[in-house]
């Protein structure tokens, strides 16, 4: 027969076990934070390229503009030409700035996404090691357990209830969901010590001795 102790370590291999999702959802959050600045990062060097490109027709354009000047023209073409080269000068000169710009900023970021690489990798491996630590306590508490257990707790657990897997009867009702607990119900669990489901929400129902206080 069950005693008290196991419902105590049932819910210490509970709360270990959410201890283990809480790190793992924290080192998948930092790894999308990391990849979400290394993707800005990779998008403006990107923007710099297609920049250079333009930069580089520009010159194309001007040196054609120069070789069509460098002919025998006449004063009305001469001048439309002219005006034509100042006007992609300008431009280039525009896009110049710009490319001043993305460099000053990806040497600024890249410093900064590297700062964050090396950080989020440590707390990430800090978090891995308390992961292994804490797997290998609840794997020796989940192995003191009523074997019996065992099924029944994956299966209310494999329902990922909100607020986790654990109610208490309270006035013969499922303190969860307010569903009626028979009186035999509430003796198998409080006098009987046995693990039993909410007929109402599946969950797990502890006995008093386990909650009171
Ligand atoms: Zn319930």
């Amino acid at each position: 027969m069950a005693d008290v102790d196991d419902f105590f370590r049932l819910r210490e291999y509970d709360s270990l076990m959410r201890e283990v999702d809480r790190l793992r959802q924290g080192i998948a959050q930092e790894s999308e934070r990391l990849s979400r600045r290394k993707s800005e990062l990779s998008d403006r060097i990107e923007l710099l390229n297609s920049r250079e490109s333009q930069f580089r027709q520009f010159n194309h354009q001007i040196a054609e503009l120069d070789r069509r000047l460098a002919q025998h023209l006449s004063p009305e073409a001469q001048s439309k030409l002219e005006e034509e080269g100042l006007k992609l000068l300008a431009e280039q000169e525009e896009i110049s700035q710009l490319i001043s710009e993305d460099q000053v900023f990806i040497q600024g970021y890249s410093k900064t996404v590297q700062e964050l690489e090396s950080e989020i990798l440590a707390e990430i491996q800090s978090s891995e090691a308390l992961i292994a630590q804490t797997l290998k306590r609840a794997e020796s508490v989940y192995a003191t357990l009523p074997t019996e257990w065992h099924a029944q707790y994956q299966r209310i657990l494999a329902k990922k209830p909100a607020h986790g897997v654990f109610s208490r009867i309270e006035n013969l009702k499922c303190q969860f969901c307010r569903y009626t607990i028979s009186k035999v119900l509430e003796s198998e669990v409080d006098v009987g010590l046995q693990l039993k489901g909410c007929p109402g929400c599946g969950r797990l129902l502890l006995p008093y001795k386990t909650v009171a206080g």
